[in-house]
């Protein structure tokens, strides 16, 4: 499909104060928006950061169909744009699609838009330590429509933000025993707006505790770990390093992939299986868990040093000692900076 490209008039990209990025608050000069009309893709243009119009009956506003992905670009010290697995995003975003009735994204568009927008925003993406830009596609239900059917029309969108590091401070979470973000049969797994909505209310309860996070659980019993956060969770205890398996309820996090092929290549042992509560509380009355932490893009790594249960908050080992956790980082961070070689085949250059 041809991409039609409107450049903007005047960059903003001098007025951005590259020292105090606030994370999600700095827009890049460009956009990419593709139209599904008819049971096809009309058009795929970049245009210029702007408002959108909309009609005030538009269905997601209503109903919430629309989803979302994020990934990052980053720089080179050569001056390179390398973006990290977004091809594992763009099949993510097919699935969540195909789970809320959108149509799917074509790969041209996807890919190829990216391509082209990240081409233009070169500047945007900070060649700077720990800074990267964030991208955020989405799609949306664009009908003028009220009524409970999935909509005929959709946009999609990718825009960018450039951002400095994230969540770095380490993290006290709460193990959520009550509410859910996530059921067997639900949307857990797709990357829908709504899942993050329904997060928000026990998120700030959490908050309101002292508490960073939740750890959520499972819906049905509360007595399985699933993620924290917006992020996936993992354990370390002796060589093993634990995590919940993919189910309908946990989002198949590819910082959680990638950690887990550096702990097999690294010869840990990897355990994909249902996490009690009860062992992991185990394990920390013992004083036998070497560390826990939340993995995703924006932060990669989230270390861990306290979790809340049932009124009691337990500490976990210092920061300095946690080996694996701290190799992950630093190892994904030189394949992303292109500072070693990408064995793997994960960064893709636009
Ligand atoms: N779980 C949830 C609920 C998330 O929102 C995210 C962030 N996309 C993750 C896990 C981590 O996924 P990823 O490593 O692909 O960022």
């Amino acid at each position: 499909m041809n991409i039609e490209i409107q450049t903007t008039a005047k960059s903003r990209l001098p007025e951005v104060d590259f020292d105090n990025l606030r994370f999600g608050h700095v827009f890049s000069d460009h956009m990419l928006v593709a139209d599904y009309a008819d049971g096809e893709w009309k058009s795929c243009k970049i245009v210029p950061f702007a408002p959108l119009t909309f009609s005030p009956a538009m269905a997601t506003l209503h109903y919430g169909q629309s989803i979302f992905e994020g990934l990052k670009a980053y720089k080179s010290e050569q001056g390179e744009i390398l973006v990290f697995r977004p091809y594992d995003n763009y099949k993510r975003m097919l699935r969540s699609a195909e789970r809320m009735c959108m149509p799917p994204i074509p790969e041209e568009i996807f890919m190829e838009g990216l391509r082209e927008l990240l081409k233009l925003d070169k500047d945007w993406i900070p060649q700077r330590e720990g800074y990267s830009l964030y991208i955020r596609p989405f799609m949306f239900a664009t009908d003028e429509f009220i009524g409970v059917r999935p909509s005929n029309t959709y946009k999609f969108i990718i825009f960018t933000c450039p951002v400095s590091k994230y969540y770095i401070e380490p993290v006290k979470v709460k193990i959520e025993t009550h509410y859910t973000r996530a059921v067997a049969g639900g949307t857990g797994y797709a990357k829908a707006a709504g899942n993050y909505a329904a997060s928000l209310y026990p998120a700030r309860l959490a908050q309101q505790q002292g508490y960073h996070q939740l750890i959520w659980t499972d819906g049905k019993t509360h007595e399985y770990i699933e993620e924290a956060g917006t992020m996936n969770i993992m354990f370390r205890k002796d060589n093993r390093i634990i995590t919940a398996p993919l189910s309908d309820s946990i989002l198949a996090g590819i910082t959680r992939d990638s950690v887990l092929t550096l702990a097999r290549e690294w010869g840990y042992e990897v355990e994909e299986r249902p996490v009690p509560v009860k062992e992991i509380i185990g394990y920390l009355e013992e004083g036998s868990l070497s560390a826990a932490f939340g993995v995703g893009t924006a932060a990669t790594i989230a270390h861990i040093v306290t979790i809340g249960y049932e009124g009691k908050d337990y500490q976990l080992p210092p920061l300095e000692g946690r080996v694996f956790a701290n190799r992950v980082l630093k190892t994904l961070d030189d394949i992303k900076y292109g500072r070693v070689e990408d064995t793997h085949g994960w960064i893709w250059k636009p």
